[in-house]
This record gives C-alpha cells, structure tokens and sequence, in this order.
C-alpha cells in the first residue's frame, strides 16, 4: 500500500507514524486484552492518556498554569454556540463584536445572534475574504463581553499574523486549522478553540483552551454538557466522552513532540508553505488567491489562470499521489492544506508537478 499525500482542507491526514502506532495498539491496549474504544473512560488506562494529552498540550502550548484545557463534543462548530453560552453575560449588555474574515466567522456570528446583541467589528466580505480586515480594537465599547476572531481561514487561505490587543475585553479565537502550527502567546486570549480534524486528531470533539476567570458565567439555560464549567470541573469526563479521539490527539502530541515541538514545526511549516508560494509567485499561470500579506501557512489557496484546465490540473495531480486539492467552492480553483502532519515531501511534490504542469500546458 502507499499512502498518498493528502492535501484535504479536514479531517485532514495525519502523520503515519501516528497511524501505526493507533493500528498496533487498536486490539489490545497496554496488554489489557482490550482496545482503548472498548473500554470506561472511566478506568485508569484512559484517564492516564487523558491526562498525558494535557500535559503535552501545556508543554507545547506553553499554556500558563491559569489556563485548563476542556474537550468538548461537537467539533468546532459547536462552539460558536459554546462561546456565546458562556461567555455573552460577561457584561449585562449582553454584546459581543465578531471579525468577520471568511464563512466560518460568519457562521459563529450568525449562531451568537441567538443569545446577544452581536456586531461586525470589521469584514472583508467587500475583499471576498482575500485579507484580514483592519479591525482597530479601540474602537469597541467597554461593556462588549468578548471579541472573536477565526485565526486561520481554511477556506481563504488567509491568516492573522499579529494578534490584536483588546485590552480588557476578552478575545476568543477560532483555532480550528492551526492551533499547534505556530508559537502563540496563550495569554492574549480568553479562549482558544480548536476542532481537532485539522491538526490535532479526528473529528467530532473540539479542545477548548480557556482561561480560569471565564468559566463560570454562562448563561441559565446552557446545556449542562455545553457548560465550560461542567467541562472543568469534571476533566471533561461530565458524560461518555470521546475517548478514541482524546487518545489519537494525545497520539498526535506526541509526534510533534518527539519532532522537537513547535518552534522546529514552525519553521517546517513556513518552508513548506514557501516551496508552493515561491512557485505561485513565479508564475503567470497560477494566481494566488489570498493577499500576500495576509497568507496561511497551513492552507494555500490559488487559481489557475486558465480555469479550464483546472480539472485536468486536478487529474494529474492525483495521478501522483497528491489527493484532495479541489479548492472550497466558495474560492473556486484549489487549494493544498498542509498542515502539521504533511511532510517537506509532499508539498515538493505538489511544487514540482505544478511547474511540470505550467511547462505542459503553457
Ligand atoms: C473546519 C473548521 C470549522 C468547522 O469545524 P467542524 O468541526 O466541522 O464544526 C470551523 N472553523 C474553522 C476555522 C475551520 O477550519
């Protein structure tokens, strides 16, 4: 069997490492004579790989010791009910300011617009959601209750790359397809969350990265299990938790740790990005679709010219193990995720097949 180089936006691939060591393991877990799956999240085994999960987490987060770390059900998109839940009581205003910088911001705007009175601090919808918009923090009202921010936009290829300072006001940023790709200082956030499909694991379940002074405002009606406090208070073990994904995750932490944590994925990370840009840049035939300064590392997003020999662009790539680089419908043209677990290798691969395809087709 040979694995291809999967460029999907998410689930995402992860390294084979990873993979093998789950398969191992999949039918009997630390001699038990059981697989993890098959087993309580209550028993000592599991509660062992939960909390070696954590701890790498801290470790390669840097998370600060006024921090906890939640595991909740329902993936990203479930928090941009979550975050609302919790947090939107903070002032009596009941207001919140969301950026709106791609479709997933869009969405979690939407989902707030349940619980509070929600504004748009800034948009690039005029710019199709090519750049991050100028968002001047100051400009906010006192009594907002939090800023959110999607950090990385999967679909745009476009990320933050300098925070904004919102003083007092916390900020709370959807990590989802980069949390772990890059050095972050944790204390300029409220919350972090983060579906684990994209860098960290499966899909289904969300880490959440919270600070202590936050847990415990949500509002009467939230569900008991979409209450950030139950999470804590419970080391997210209120109910049946999703034992296989924590386990995987915990897995994955492993890997990037042993790989020398996130200053060496860091710099992998912009090198990778780079082989692709620099051919992109290079280039009449190909067209980027994120404004320069405000690309991702983890999804580049491009056009070509022509747009009719996209599919068979697409075909070719396929045809050399380079799966999945379809771009979002809302982007058109395509699009290589390649986040932590994608190798140097696979993103050379992809850049010289896109200039042998240039010289074939030009
Ligand atoms: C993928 C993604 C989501 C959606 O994740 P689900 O787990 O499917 O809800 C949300 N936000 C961002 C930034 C994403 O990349």
């Amino acid at each position: 069997m040979t694995r291809v180089f999967n460029f999907g936006a998410g689930p995402a691939m992860l390294p084979t490492s990873v993979m093998e060591k789950a398969q191992r393991e999949f039918l009997d877990f630390a001699n038990l004579g059981a697989g993890l799956i098959e087993i309580s999240h209550r028993s000592k085994e599991f509660e062992q790989v939960l909390d070696e999960a954590d701890q790498l987490m801290i470790k390669l987060a840097a998370i600060p010791s006024n921090y906890k770390i939640l595991y909740v059900h329902g993936g990203a998109q479930m928090q941009f009910s979550a975050v609302p839940l919790n947090l939107i009581n903070r002032q009596p205003a009941r207001k919140a300011a969301y950026v709106e910088s791609g479709n997933f911001a869009k969405l979690a705007a939407k989902e707030a617009a349940r619980y509070g009175n929600i504004t748009t601090a800034a948009s690039s919808a005029e710019f199709d959601y090519d750049r991050i918009p100028d968002f001047n923090p100051s400009a906010l009202d006192a009594d907002t209750s939090y800023v959110h921010i999607t950090s990385n936009n999967t679909i745009y290829g476009t990320r933050w790359q300098q925070f904004p300072d919102t003083g007092n006001i916390p900020l709370v940023a959807d990590m989802t397809s980069e949390l772990l790709s890059r050095r972050l200082d944790i204390s300029k956030f409220g919350v972090i969350f983060a579906g684990l499909q994209k860098n960290l694991g499966p899909s289904g379940l969300a880490c959440v990265i919270i600070r202590e002074d936050l847990l415990d405002l949500a509002l009467p009606e939230t569900p008991n299990l979409l209450n950030y406090k139950t999470y804590a208070d419970q080391h997210s073990l209120a109910n049946t938790n999703n034992t296989f994904a924590i386990y995987m995750m915990k897995l994955v932490l492993e890997w990037l740790d042993e790989l020398g944590g996130l200053d060496v994925i860091e710099a992998q990370n912009e090198a990778k990005a780079a082989l692709i840009y620099d051919v992109i840049d290079n280039s009449e035939f190909y067209v980027g679709a994120a404004h320069p300064a405000h690309r991702s590392v983890m999804n580049v997003t491009f056009n070509l010219a022509d747009n009719s020999l996209l599919d068979s662009f697409l075909a070719g790539a396929l045809e050399r193990g380079l799966y999945a680089l379809k771009g979002h419908r809302n982007v058109g043209g395509a699009r290589a995720s390649i986040y932590n677990a994608m190798p140097v290798a696979g993103c050379q691969t992809l850049a010289d097949y896109m200039q042998e395809f240039e010289r074939a087709n030009s």
